[in-house]
């Protein structure tokens, strides 16, 4: 089913995004209004909404967001630490309903501010 979310038109070439990897199943890029000097989104190209929206079925494909984080933590030289957040849903403050997730990093400790993404 073809989603006009935003992520799914950037999943689909149809709004740019610098790419930092991509395969069959899931995309990473650089997130527009980046909250730390290394902030990116890694998401499922299957548009779910968020965590509450996945089920044990989606498990593979969930574990393979958290599986790409520090491969491509350590692409980006986040070598001393990072931080990874899901936010979901209203009480989440999830922004964007397509489900994904953030990772920032330094080279600083991060702050409280960069707790929420
Ligand atoms: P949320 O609050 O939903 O967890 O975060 C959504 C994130 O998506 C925000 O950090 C926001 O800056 C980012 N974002 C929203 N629209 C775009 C876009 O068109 N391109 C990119 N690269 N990031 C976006
Ligand atoms: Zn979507």
């Amino acid at each position: 089913m073809k989603h006009d979310c935003i992520f799914c038109r950037i999943v689909r070439g149809e709004i740019p995004a610098k790419k930092l990897f991509e395969d069959d199943d899931i995309l990473a890029f650089h997130d527009i209004n980046p909250s730390a000097p290394v902030h990116f989104l890694i998401i499922p190209k299957l548009h779910l909404e968020n965590l509450y929206d996945a089920d044990l079925s989606h498990q593979p494909l969930v574990g393979k967001l958290f599986g790409m984080a520090g491969t491509l933590a350590r692409d980006q030289g986040l070598h001393d630490g990072f931080r990874v957040i899901v936010n979901n849903g209203r009480v989440g403050r999830q922004e964007v309903y397509h489900l994904h997730v953030h990772v920032l990093g330094g080279p600083e400790p991060l702050g409280s501010s960069n707790l929420r993404r």
